[in-house]
């Protein structure tokens, strides 16, 4: 990685040189020349990353309509959820990666894949300089230029580390599958240097000290994952530092899974103090040192500190340096991903869309689409709405936007909730006139929540479905443009504007117990709903099934 970061320096201080840059580019060779294609009539389609939004929508694309071309510096796809559990090993990393080549072979699909990295993107002249990041390179070759009619952008996010000192340099992180197995590695090493015999109690507590920062879902799994393993596994293998071994989860806010309804909260606390796991609730992270990290408790405001052998960082989402440089550019500069209309159209560039980790969707405000159901119902023009009126007005705003119940559940949205239940309970009196403005701050509050969808596969994936479709349906809607267009609040648009549906949550506790989260308020928590979270794996209409699919394939083989 080091041997390309001087060029991606030298990519952004280009900054708004960056068309001339490719002109240089293409003066001096760069320029890509696909092998014995003399024209193309069809329009280049390229697209950036293979995960999940990458490969849901190259699932479902049509080659035969585009000229598909794929750059990502990952030739397989990898099932993230699992990964947590390659570094317990109950799963084996290959097991959970699905070569693209093979699933493009499956599926029948005509793509080129460009085993490279994305450096920029020159959106005004539709061109990317890309580089070839594999061990192998032919000196002088390693760039090269790609031009696009059309461009997907669905490179993920980076892990987030703040820019507090010693992360980068001394913390894991679990994002890619490398990261997996290099994680499985070092706490294999702490158990063995732990067992050498010249070391003091002291200091074999201090390299048996496994520390996770952030308890978000991904947090939580792992530091589950890892308890499992200790007292399952690594206890058998080394019993006499099986009283040595302490496990503490740092979280900066005042629960652990804190996105999660507040029951799930209370069951994952009290069942990981139960068994003998730290939890460091809001307590922030300052520096991490060699073997040593560093917090400030906000409950005592003291700076405390805890030595370790191992700590794994996952305290969510950073930009990628393309994407950063590409919202410069295109005045997005301060957001942390990029801007997208209802349509995943990125804002302030022409043909370019963005999916996944690395994008929000800007939905139109609730605000404003209440506002106007407010004016439509308030007939009288009184300015208030009588009982039958609001309740109108709920219904309406419930089956739109029905994360608003989910929402107001949670715990840090008390006061919105608090808000909107006196609004409601107001006019569910005989009142025929009251004040508004109560509701109207509540949803104006919802609102700025439900603009962000959640970083998830999930999202992701019914992303890359969606453009698909779009894209495929693209060439006959030119035909007859009078197709069937339809009217969003921003005029007319061919096509139905990217609505997510959520399926439900899932985050497995450890000894074979997981908690979910699904539409309706429905909680489920127990070892049923592990099996539950198995079976929906294992069955849903997923990019998994090639994977499983094919696992199931060479298992046959076997027997
Ligand atoms: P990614 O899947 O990260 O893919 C990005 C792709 O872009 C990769 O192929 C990468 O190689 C490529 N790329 C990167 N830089 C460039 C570049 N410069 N040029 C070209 N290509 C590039 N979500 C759930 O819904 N359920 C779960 O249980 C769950 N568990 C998770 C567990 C872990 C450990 C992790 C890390 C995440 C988990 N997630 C889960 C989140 C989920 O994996 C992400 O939300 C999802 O991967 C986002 O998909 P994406 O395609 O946007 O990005």
């Amino acid at each position: 990685k080091e041997s390309y970061r001087p060029i991606l320096v030298a990519v952004a201080a280009a900054g708004s040189l960056g068309s001339s840059l490719y002109v240089m580019l293409a003066d001096s060779g760069l320029e890509s020349k696909e092998p014995g294609v003399a024209s193309n009539p069809k329009k280049k389609l390229v697209l950036l990353g293979t995960g999940w939004a990458g490969m849901s929508f190259l699932k479902d694309i049509n080659t035969n309509i585009y000229d598909v071309q794929v750059v990502s510096p990952r030739n397989y796809f990898v099932f993230t959820p699992l990964i947590p559990n390659v570094t317990n090993g109950t799963v084996e990393a290959r097991s959970i990666a699905e070569p693209i080549r093979r699933m493009c072979r499956n599926r029948k699909k005509d793509v080129k894949l460009y085993e490279a990295e994305c450096l920029d993107i020159d959106h005004n002249n539709k061109r990317l300089l890309c580089r070839d990041v594999s061990e192998v390179t032919v000196k002088g070759k390693e760039e090269f230029i790609v031009d696009y009619d059309y461009l997907v952008v669905a490179v993920g996010a980076l892990s987030n580390t703040f820019g507090i000192p010693g992360v980068e340099k001394y913390c894991h992180f679990l994002k890619e599958l490398e990261d997996a197995s290099r994680i499985r590695d070092t706490i294999v090493d702490c158990f063995e240097t732990a067992s050498l015999p010249n070391l003091t109690d002291e200091e074999r507590k201090r390299v048996l000290s496994f520390v996770v920062v952030g308890g978000g879902p991904t947090g939580v799994e792992f530091a589950a994952e890892l308890h499992d393993l200790v007292h399952q596994e690594l206890a058998k293998l080394y019993p006499f530092l099986k009283d040595l071994v302490s496990l503490t989860v740092i979280e900066a806010v005042d629960h652990i899974l804190n996105t999660f309804d507040a029951r799930i909260q209370n069951y994952a606390e009290e069942k990981f103090r139960r068994e003998g796991l730290n939890l460091k609730t809001n307590c922030q992270v300052k520096k991490v040192n060699d073997g040593e990290i560093v917090y400030l408790d906000q409950k005592t405001k003291k700076e405390e500190s805890i030595p370790f052998g191992l700590v794994v960082w996952s305290t969510g989402l950073g930009t990628r340096p393309v994407v950063r440089e590409l919202m410069q550019q295109t005045g997005q500069g301060s957001r942390k991903v990029l801007a997208t209309d209802e349509w995943l159209r990125v804002k302030g560039c022409d043909s370019m869309y963005a999916l996944g980790d690395c994008a929000t969707v800007e939905q139109r405000k609730i605000m404003e689409d209440i506002n106007r159901l407010f004016e439509l119902a308030d007939k009288d023009k009184s300015g208030t709405l009588t009982v039958e009126e609001f309740k109108e007005m709920m219904q309406w705003a419930r089956k739109r936007y029905p994360q608003i119940d989910t929402f107001m559940k949670k715990k840090q949205l008390k006061d919105v909730r608090a808000l909107v239940q006196s609004a409601e309970a107001t006019h569910t009196t005989d009142e025929t006139e009251v004040d508004l403005e109560g509701f109207k701050k509540a949803v104006a509050e919802i609102d700025s929540q439900l603009t962000r969808f959640p970083a998830t596969a999930q999202v992701a994936t019914q992303q890359g479905a969606y453009l698909a479709r779009c894209f495929n349906r693209l060439p006959s809607e030119a035909e007859a443009p009078e197709g069937p267009r339809r009217v969003t609040g921003e005029g007319y648009h061919r096509f139905q504007p990217f609505r997510y549906k959520h399926l439900g949550s899932f985050v497995p506790l450890g000894g074979e117990e997981a908690a979910a989260e699904l539409p309706g308020d429905w909680i489920s928590i127990g070892r049923s709903t592990q099996w539950l979270w198995y079976s929906v794996y294992a069955s849903a209409e997923y990019l998994a099934q090639d994977l499983l699919s094919n696992r199931m394939k060479n298992f046959g083989r076997f027997l």
